[in-house]
């Protein structure tokens, strides 16, 4: 891509974001499309929250201490005086929106997807965005295993019919109230006396938030995780009945899938499963723990997806408890990884009717043939401003019209049309409000293929 040096830096994009031009915008929407598609199918329904929310609602739930409220949060105070933020992720602000819509009491489970943009002030390198798009669902109102599952099948289906053919999910379980306690002391304990070999940010994790530790990226630390105490061994009876029924689903619907010990959220309302999807459908044990720190391996590591179940979120919010699990798609990594495979899933329609105008009357008669047409659901271009036959014979030509028609300046003044068969070369003149049932007769003779609307 050409670099241009502009002399004013205010004419670029700010730091990791960018413009998604129309090219791109088409993987966008069609990813988008078939994930809203498949979601609705098995009974999620859309809801769209603000891109801004109170700063409260996530330090309640994220804590002070977490990196996201640390370092990457798009904090701001209001003329008013009010803390906000630019949304950092989907979630919450959904079960902010539950309850203050009392959707708790609505028949249980909500199953909801969103999509739109998150922001976090990162590190920009390759995949990784300050403004980034994510898709994702949500099954508020469900203990039981089988959401689990169901999110996970809904975001392997969506990557099937969009074409991510290999992947893998790392799945893991954190436990509950009950048993992850124990399992956080012995954790902490088995690093306390390994403290002097740790990196200085899981000093502090070890302190803030231990399960981090396993997340560390730090060469020393990948070592030190070898023979750190995995949560599987401690889910007490009920965690580990939850898990194996996530498992059994994942078995049955023939999903691949990789047990990682290591896979954690480093959030307390974070309970049960949590997973994380990566392209690729080898069992990398050394997936995620990958030393060195150029952007080629870190690219490797960027899950395309993830999620968990979420039932001490709510009570971090000061409500009841209500049980949750969702999982949510970067689209930006999607996308970049649909072009990296050179798909090109969606088709971009050929007109099959091209309406080429000349002279200034033809051009203010155009509108309203144009929208004759759409109306009659012709699949129908215009060059708008274009002048000169030659070059708008072209143009159809390029866009690889079936039938061009021609209003000149003459034919503007008698209601007349020419009609062009683009392969035969072949004209015929005809009047314009016999249009639509001569293009009719001419498409029912040829087999439809003019009209749009049909697939
Ligand atoms: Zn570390
Ligand atoms: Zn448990």
């Amino acid at each position: 891509m050409p670099e241009y040096k502009f002399k004013k830096d205010f004419l670029r994009t700010p730091k990791g974001t960018r413009d998604i031009l129309p090219h791109d915008f088409l993987y966008w929407q069609f990813v988008q499309q078939k994930a809203e598609e498949i979601g609705r199918a098995y009974g999620f329904q859309p809801i769209r929250t603000p891109h801004i929310e109170k700063t409260e609602l996530f330090t309640a739930t994220l804590g002070e201490s977490s990196d996201v409220v640390e370092k990457q949060m798009y904090t701001f105070r209001t003329r008013g005086g009010d803390s906000l933020v630019l949304r950092p992720e989907g979630t919450i602000p959904i079960i902010r929106a539950y309850f203050e819509h009392g959707m708790h009491t609505w028949p249980q489970p909500v199953m909801l997807y969103y999509s739109g943009s998150f922001f976090r002030h990162e590190s920009p390198q390759r995949g990784r965005f300050r403004e980034f798009g994510q898709f994702g669902c949500e099954i508020i109102g469900e203990e039981a295993g089988i959401a689990d599952a169901l999110v996970i099948w809904v975001i392997s289906l969506i990557f099937q019919e969009i074409g991510i053919k290999s992947y893998l999910v790392h799945v893991n379980t954190l436990g509950d109230k009950e048993c992850r306690p124990e399992y956080r002391r012995d954790l902490v304990a088995y690093y306390r006396r390994k403290v002097n070999s740790l990196c200085k940010d899981c000093h502090r994790r070890l302190k803030t938030n231990p399960l981090r530790l396993l997340d560390c990226k730090n060469p020393n630390c990948i070592d030190l995780k070898a023979e750190a105490p995995q949560m599987v061994n401690y889910a007490c009876s009920s965690c580990k009945a939850h898990f194996k029924t996530v498992l059994e689903f994942l078995d049955e619907l023939g999903i691949p899938y990789y047990l990682n010990p290591y896979l954690v959220r480093g959030l307390d309302y974070y309970s049960r499963t949590v997973f994380e999807f990566f392209r690729g459908d080898k069992n990398p044990s050394s997936l995620g723990e990958s030393k060195g720190e150029d952007q080629n391996t870190d690219k490797k590591d960027l899950a395309l997806a993830s999620g968990g179940r979420y039932d001490y979120l709510a009570e971090a919010l000061g409500e009841k408890m209500v049980a949750g699990v969702g999982g949510s798609i970067g689209l930006d990594r999607v996308v970049e990884e649909l072009r990296a495979q050179k798909a090109k899933p969606f088709k971009e329609k050929a007109p099959s009717i091209f309406l080429i105008q000349l002279g200034p009357q033809a051009q203010r008669k155009s509108f309203l043939l144009f929208e004759d047409l759409r109306k009659a659901k012709f699949n129908i271009a215009q060059p708008f401003s274009k002048d000169g036959l030659r070059s708008q014979l072209q143009l159809a030509d390029k866009r690889g019209a079936t039938w061009v028609l021609i209003v000149g300046q003459k034919e503007a003044l008698d209601a007349k049309i020419i009609v062009r068969d683009m392969a035969s070369g072949a004209q015929e003149t005809i009047l314009q409000n016999k249009l639509l049932d001569y293009l009719k007769k001419k498409i029912s003779t040829r087999g439809g293929s003019a009209l749009g609307g049909k697939k």
